[in-house]
């Protein structure tokens, strides 16, 4: 193949136990937890909705390593939303919820970071999100643990805190839509391909972090995601 321009590496998250996952897209779920909608001014369960994110987005944090993301442009209400991450091993479409498992490599715990100003600014409007949720290094995602050794993950405390505070709580069991039932609303709607990734949506407690804030997500079976925000700003 001739090649005109240098392509960019492909963005890929250490594997627990060895290797490397290669990540294809990134998919989230807006409201997903009861009271995480309802802090968002929304109730009951209405039908999921998905945003991305590029992959390029990622920044993966290795085992025992704490990640750094740099505080981004345009903004002045940056906030944390810990995630439960799905990592597709096995694509496909229509997938119904009971055979989702199957396609399931593995977990991980994510940083679904927002530009919280610059998203209710665009919801204000009509317009898309992604200058709000689809910006450089607004996905920390620790190592993919394979589901071959957690299981499938249904039920665990999913907690953040920032510089020791807890500001998140919340249990896998209050996903409003589950893993499963979430794959298969997606692949209704794209056909799912091995290395996409998925954020299944935050907990209550959602808030700012500044410069040099240190925050410490934990998801049950899957240990702890630490990252900092860069407390100099980055000098051009
Ligand atoms: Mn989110």
């Amino acid at each position: 193949m001739n090649l005109v321009i240098e392509p960019v590496a492909p963005t890929t998250l250490p594997v627990a136990g060895g290797g490397s996952f290669p990540v294809q897209r990134v998919f989230c779920v807006g409201r997903n937890y009861a009271e995480h909608a309802v802090e968002m001014g929304h109730t009951g369960r209405e039908p999921p909705f998905f945003f991305m994110k590029p992959a390029d987005a990622v920044v993966p944090v290795a085992e025992g390593e704490t990640g750094v993301i740099d505080y981004p442009a345009l903004t002045a209400n940056l906030h944390h939303e810990i995630e439960l991450v799905v990592a597709i091993g096995t694509g496909g479409r229509d997938i119904r919820a009971a055979d989702a498992p199957a396609h399931i490599y593995g977990y991980a715990i994510g940083l679904d970071m927002t530009r919280r100003d610059l998203q209710n600014e665009m919801k204000k409007q009509g317009r898309p999100w992604e200058i709000g949720k689809a910006f450089e290094q607004s996905a920390p995602v620790g190592p993919v643990v394979p589901k071959a050794k957690t299981g499938e993950l249904l039920k665990g405390p999913i907690t953040l805190e920032v510089n020791g505070v807890l500001k998140q709580n919340g249990d896998l069991a209050d996903l409003i839509w589950t893993v499963n039932e979430t794959i298969e609303q997606l692949s209704a709607g794209w056909t799912l391909r091995p290395g996409d990734l998925i954020f299944t949506g935050t907990p209550a407690g959602v808030g700012a972090v500044v410069r040099g804030d240190v925050m410490a997500g934990a998801v049950a079976g899957l240990g702890t995601l630490k990252v900092a925000v860069r407390r100099e700003p980055v000098q051009i």
